[in-house]
């Protein structure tokens, strides 16, 4: 049978896909740009690119992300690798950058700041803060082997010389010392009905026991004693728990302690500094 670009993308429709997504994926396939799909729709597909596409479309239908299926996702103007032992980095983790890297521009850390990224996942956030803050010397960590190896690889790919440790939050990092620290770590409560659209991805960087707090509140209570005088801790968190993290860090000796939206205006991230003395 064959199958030109237009009835391959009508039989997405059909099947539930975005026509965009669709559009992204047969571009994928074929190595061309959606104009390209646009101007050449009688074009016939040969049998191997209809049959890899029918097997994409069907499993988008099914949830996957996007993102594993072609392999990759943009953030913060890097392109990186990605696959099912990473969650797909968000758009509205780049705000939690953009004001790390306001506070590494403001002069507010040291010349040649220390900088961890706790549970970096595919390393979207420490290699978008190295790349644009060449100077820092940036840490990331991940409890996730399989995490660290994708992270590893983009590293490398993009040429961005990032150390990596593997560990639970703060432990890994016994005896070091940070001037700026940032984690998006899992914060969805345990049976949010939020995560079934999420199980294409690693329960363990989603889920964050029963109130969804439980690994703000660690890496919070275990920061001071790898914080510098005056270092900066900025978390992302959900959009109802800016108060409670708001709350955990004055409890944990913090002061400037101030929360930021995310695109949708949404309160999305909290930070605060660790006090002078
Ligand atoms: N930073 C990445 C991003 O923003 O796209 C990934 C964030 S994902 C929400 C949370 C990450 O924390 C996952 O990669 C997960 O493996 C990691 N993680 C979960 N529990 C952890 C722990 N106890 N210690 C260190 N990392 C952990
Ligand atoms: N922002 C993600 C989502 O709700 C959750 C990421 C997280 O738990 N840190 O889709």
């Amino acid at each position: 049978m064959t199958l030109t670009i237009a009835a391959a993308l009508a039989a997405a429709r059909r099947a539930g896909v975005d026509r965009l997504d669709a559009m992204l994926l047969l571009g994928h396939r074929l190595g061309r740009d959606r104009s390209w799909l646009i101007a050449h729709d009688d074009s016939v597909l040969d049998a191997d690119a209809a049959a890899d596409y029918e097997e994409q479309i069907r499993r988008r239908a099914g949830g996957e992300p996007l993102a594993y299926l072609v392999g990759e996702k943009e953030f913060h103007g890097l392109r990186l690798e990605v696959d099912a032992r990473v969650l797909v980095p968000r758009p509205d983790t780049e705000v939690l950058v953009d004001w790390a890297l306001e506070l590494l521009s403001e002069g507010a850390t040291a010349a040649a700041p220390r900088v961890v990224d706790l549970g970096t996942g595919s390393g979207a956030i420490a290699l978008a803060i190295k790349k644009r803050a060449p100077e820092a010397c940036v840490v990331a960590t991940d409890v996730s082997a399989g995490s660290l190896s994708v992270a590893r690889r983009n590293a490398l790919q993009l040429g961005l010389a990032v150390e990596f440790v593997e560990g639970r939050w703060w432990q890994p990092l016994a005896g070091r010392e940070f001037d700026l620290a940032l984690s998006n770590p899992p914060y969805i409560r345990l049976g949010d009905p939020h995560l079934v659209a999420l199980a294409h991805e690693p329960q363990g960087a989603l889920e964050a026991g029963p109130s969804g707090l439980d690994d703000l509140r660690a890496i919070i209570a275990g920061a001071s004693p790898r914080l510098s005088a005056g270092a900066w801790l900025l978390l992302e968190h959900g959009h109802d728990q800016g108060p409670d993290v708001q709350a955990l860090l004055e409890r944990y000796g913090f002061d400037r302690v101030a929360t930021r939206a995310d695109l949708a205006g949404h309160p999305r991230c909290t930070g605060g500094r660790r006090p002078s003395q």
